[in-house]
């Protein structure tokens, strides 16, 4: 998949690791990296410090990044996952689903 193929709000389902199987929303995109945060997957914690005495950490959930060839696109018409087809019209590049053939984005 390269970098292209999902952007930001596409829903995907991961492919392997501890979260196999589970589905989450882009909410970030590091094409640099062929990398991508997921909402709520590969979640980690963090603890922040206390900021004053008698105060305690706050817990917070941070969603790691994941690789984007781990993921698989779930097409938004058909609701299955999929691969995504490029082509290219007069009106700019697009995205199609290979299942259904609708157009995404
Ligand atoms: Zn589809």
């Amino acid at each position: 998949m390269n970098k292209l193929s999902i952007k930001k709000g596409d829903e995907v389902k991961l492919l392997s690791g501890k979260d196999k199987n589970k589905r989450g929303k882009i909410i970030r995109v590091l094409p640099k990296y062929s990398r991508i945060i997921v909402e709520g997957l590969n979640v980690h914690f963090r603890f922040s410090r206390p900021k004053k005495a008698g105060e305690k950490g706050q817990r917070m959930e941070l969603p790691g990044p994941l690789n984007i060839s781990k993921v698989m696109l779930i097409c938004p018409h058909c609701g299955k996952p999929t691969r995504v087809a490029h082509e290219v019209s007069d009106e700019g590049n697009f995205r199609r689903c290979k299942k259904c053939g609708k157009t995404l984005n």
